[in-house]
């Protein structure tokens, strides 16, 4: 029988013509294509900016950077995530702060509040799977403290919180990174309304030039490349058909597994919308299977399945040792560690496929 891949990437058929385009004109660096991806992704953020570079770390690093965090400075963010988002503050020399996660799987609101110092320079919540955050909370407490968002959106393409796009509350980071909702193979986007930071980030991506050998501040090579976009671009046209056949897929299932006995299935919050980057459910203490044996039994069954993440982002030597990551106690992560599992959600599986991801489901769950 046909394996169904946790992942699968399919690009548009008009993406070969436009990557051909690229090519035979020579010009594979930064150019007008890059502008392009950016103008469809300032659609996409319903944000006045959008900066493209060179992958979703790079990404929260800019943003950061531009936000004036550095050592002696804290970061708010979640314990439940990528290493990339802790990388990216330990990167900027400063101190990553833990807020414990929710059933939403993202920073609970009241727990950023209660990780504030006097210290705090960024709230950095996480967008996991591809559902917000509170926003619509974490805007007021941005508000009230003073201390401006980060928005780890890197897989939250096209969803929203309070009727408005992730990455238009404060600067939104976006991966393009090959198994994304949207891909560039590696690539990032920095959105913002601000201008003065959107200006501040074109500068800081290419060296730190205003114009040709007009040094304005030290600054990097950020940049994203023309061929990049000409793979991106096809994509974010086709943004809200990719957006509605995920939640189309993702509703299919839930149908299906509605009511077995120790699982728990992944929930759109009121007010919110999701991007299903990824369909996650949790397998606890009454199921009839432990999650290692659901993991082995739909492998055989050839069903791809996987977890996001296997432990708190800190618990690791490398990160638990490091003088700069404050370790708190998040019970919520560390449960949702031990039960979360990742089905398959992706556009590209038909009708067939849904029915039988949950055939499967029920079948090794005994339900
Ligand atoms: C993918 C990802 C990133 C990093 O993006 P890259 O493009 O791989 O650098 C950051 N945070 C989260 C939650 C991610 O899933």
């Amino acid at each position: 029988m046909r394996k169904i891949p946790l992942v699968s990437v399919e690009l548009p058929v008009e993406t070969y013509d436009l990557v051909a385009q690229v090519l035979r004109s020579g010009m594979l660096a930064q150019g007008p294509l890059v502008g392009e991806l950016e103008e469809l992704a300032t659609a996409m953020a319903g944000s006045k900016h959008a900066i493209a570079v060179n992958n979703g770390t790079t990404a929260l690093s800019l943003a950061l950077e531009v936000l004036g965090v550095g050592p002696g400075d804290e970061v708010v963010t979640s314990p439940f995530t990528f290493a990339a988002t802790l990388n990216a503050i330990l990167g900027r020399g400063a101190t990553a702060v833990f807020a414990d996660i929710g059933e939403d799987f993202c920073c609970r609101p009241e727990a950023m509040s209660d990780a504030i110092g006097k210290r705090t320079k960024a709230l950095l919540p996480v967008h996991l799977y591809g559902q917000p955050a509170d926003m619509v909370q974490i805007s007021a407490l941005s508000e009230r403290s003073g201390i401006p968002i980060v928005e780890d959106a890197a897989q939250s393409h096209g969803a929203s919180a309070g009727g408005r796009s992730t990455g238009s509350f404060g600067l939104g980071c976006f991966s393009l990174y090959a198994t994304k909702n949207l891909t560039t193979g590696e690539g990032g986007l920095v959105t913002t309304n601000d201008d003065a930071l959107a200006d501040r980030m074109r500068v800081l991506r290419n060296q730190g030039m205003r114009g040709r050998y007009e040094y304005e501040v030290p600054g990097h090579n950020y940049r994203l490349t023309d061929l990049q976009a000409a793979v991106g671009i096809p994509q974010f046209r086709r943004l809200k058909e990719i957006y509605a056949q995920r939640a189309a897929n993702a509703a299919a299932i839930t149908e299906g597994l509605d009511g077995i006995e120790g699982l728990i299935l992944p929930g759109v919050a009121a007010g919110r919308s999701h991007a299903w980057h990824q369909y996650t459910i949790r397998i606890t203490d009454t199921a009839k299977r432990t999650r290692k044996q659901f993991l082995e039994q739909m492998t055989a069954e050839g069903v791809g399945c996987g977890v996001y993440y296997p432990r708190v982002v800190y618990d690791y030597d490398c990160f638990r040792e490091h003088p700069r990551v404050r370790t708190n106690d998040v019970p919520n992560a560390r449960l949702a560690a031990t039960q979360v599992v990742s089905l398959p959600v992706h556009p590209q599986l038909s009708k067939a496929d849904t029915a039988r991801i949950v055939s499967v489901v029920r079948k090794v769950l005994d339900a």
